[in-house]
């Protein structure tokens, strides 16, 4: 049985689909897991974008939660990354998440992980994919702000019982003004798994349409998820050496197009 794995927050802008991006390319890539993200972030998809996959394919969530397709007709493989995606409608009209749950139950019969990337706050789709998601992941960034929205959901998530693996401190700048690791540690009484460092590689690889572990797989940012993602999966991490590192200075890779093949195409 796979692993329904919610990625939340309090705030937006934290960093939530990026770590989704991040953390499904790892497990897929690296550690040859099978891996399905699904952009759980129904009012304001952009999941998708940060594989490059700028098109709405045929078939999204929607067309799955009301009924009209199976699953595996919405998986859009990358196969750059290996990745399975899901994408939900830009389109306007509200999605009924009731159907999720057997989705994803289905899903998870299939799938090493699967990877919810959630909306921000506590709104009516949050509350109800909570009640899906095996386990959470809490992505903030530290700051007062973030770390108080950041309580208010993994107080819920406590509510209804559910496994919180830890705190993800994204965008740290090492500020005089932001929050250090042990104060967010102890009054959110969770572990810390990974300290994500600010780093504008992240929004360029996002501008080139992939993963910053596939864009620059050895500079300090794509170290730290591949770092946590080795850990979630309880495998050794091997630090890339110095070799790789200066090589990372130096590797602007140009962009190329992705491919992305619907499940139920036939593939020649
Ligand atoms: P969320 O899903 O929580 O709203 P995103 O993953 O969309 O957050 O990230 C918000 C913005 O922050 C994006 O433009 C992304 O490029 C940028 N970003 C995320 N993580 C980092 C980081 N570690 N360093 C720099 N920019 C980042
Ligand atoms: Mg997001």
């Amino acid at each position: 049985m796979g692993r329904i794995i919610g990625i939340l927050s309090g705030k937006g802008g934290v960093g939530k689909t990026t770590l989704s991006a991040n953390l499904g390319t790892v497990l897929s890539h690296e550690y040859k897991k099978k891996v399905v993200l699904i952009d759980g972030n129904v009012t304001a998809p952009n999941l998708d974008l940060h594989f490059g996959l700028y098109d709405e394919f045929q078939y999204t969530l929607r067309d799955v939660l009301n009924g009209n397709v199976p699953i595996d007709q919405a998986i859009n493989l990358c196969s750059r990354t290996g990745v399975k995606i899901v994408q939900s409608p830009l389109s306007k009209g509200k999605l009924n998440l009731k159907n999720l749950k057997s989705v994803l139950r289905k899903l998870e019969k299939t799938h090493d992980f699967v990877i919810l990337d959630c909306a921000p706050a506590l709104g009516e789709e949050v509350y109800q994919i909570m009640d899906m998601i095996d386990e959470a992941i809490i992505v903030t960034m530290p700051l007062i702000p973030e770390v108080a929205s950041a309580l208010k959901t993994i107080n819920t998530l406590n509510e209804k019982k559910k496994v919180i693996l830890g705190l993800v401190v994204n965008r740290a700048k090492n500020k005089k003004y932001e929050l250090k690791i042990d104060e967010i540690k102890a009054v959110s009484k969770l572990p810390v798994l990974s300290v994500i460092q600010e780093d504008t590689k992240i929004p360029y690889s996002i501008s080139q349409g992939m993963p910053i572990v596939i864009y620059d797989k050895n500079s300090k940012v794509s170290t730290q998820f591949r770092r946590l993602a080795a850990n979630l999966i309880g495998q050794e991490f091997i630090e890339p050496n110095i070799l790789e590192r200066l090589a990372s200075l130096f590797n602007l890779k140009k962009r190329t197009e992705p491919i992305f093949i619907q499940e139920n195409t036939p593939q020649f």
